[in-house]
């Protein structure tokens, strides 16, 4: 199945998550909704609180509850904007649009996803900090191993005071806050260390631990800095263009 075919004149989801990263449970609305085989059907809502794998953070994954029948969400992908859960029904149903759904996403691994990206965040402070110059990032990952990587070069000696630096933050308690801007008013702050890699939506959100860097983000994240608990960076690795540091909290 065609995801592009499945999302074609539909609307762009309203991506509840970003303005809420703590809420677990919503109400949507069908707006299309496409069998795959047996119990398997690609659904998209009007909104939804399931994060795509996107922005190298993991999909959510939970229940949907459509006419009483549970169906089991196991990804979520974002595709031209618009949400397309892939589900697993209990028990047949014709899923037609226009139909109620209740939907509860899985918290614990959602919880894991947002102290880890939260801890990414810092880490790019942290690694600046350190080094003394701007590292672009090149990715990362918060499912397992979780990593970020960046742009250049990287002497493993650092790696304990990036450490160190990053946990005095988080046991400090620093508030880590969101606002909503345009595209064009995110042009402003286009030398972020993640601006090429900005997924294709209508509003942009930025999220900022205390006053550091302003970094566009469409992950969720916890509102303190204590929240992240112990942060541990494992090792150092060299990738194409720069290098890795894998970290757990
Ligand atoms: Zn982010």
């Amino acid at each position: 199945m065609e995801l592009g075919e499945i999302v074609k004149g539909v609307e762009q989801t309203k991506l509840s998550y970003l303005y809420d990263s703590y809420s677990t449970s919503f109400e949507a609305k069908v707006l299309n909704a496409v069998h795959e085989q047996g119990k398997s059907w690609y659904v998209v809502l009007d909104q939804t609180l399931f994060h795509p794998k996107s922005g190298g953070q993991p999909t959510d994954v939970g229940e949907l509850v459509i006419q009483g029948v549970k169906a089991n969400v196991k990804k979520a992908m974002l595709v031209n904007g618009v949400v397309v859960h892939y589900v697993k029904l209990e028990k047949e149903l014709k899923i037609e649009k226009g139909m109620s759904v209740r939907g509860t996403i899985d918290w614990g691994l959602r919880y894991k996803y947002m102290r880890r990206h939260t801890a990414a965040h810092l880490l790019d402070h942290c690694v600046n900090l350190v080094t003394h110059r701007i590292n672009k990032t090149l990715g990362s990952w918060l499912g397992e191993p979780t990593y970020v990587e960046y742009q250049g070069i990287f002497e493993d000696v650092l790696l304990k005071q990036v450490e160190e630096k990053a946990n005095a933050f988080i046991s400090q308690g620093l508030e880590v806050k969101t606002e909503f801007l345009s595209k064009d008013a995110l042009k402003e702050i286009l030398d972020s260390p993640n601006a090429e890699r900005l997924p294709e939506i209508q509003v942009y959100r930025i999220v900022q631990i205390d006053s550091f860097e302003k970094i566009p983000c469409g992950g969720t994240h916890v509102k303190n800095t204590k929240e992240i608990g112990a942060l541990t960076l494992k090792k150092t690795e060299k990738v194409e263009g720069g290098f890795r540091i894998y970290f757990e909290v």
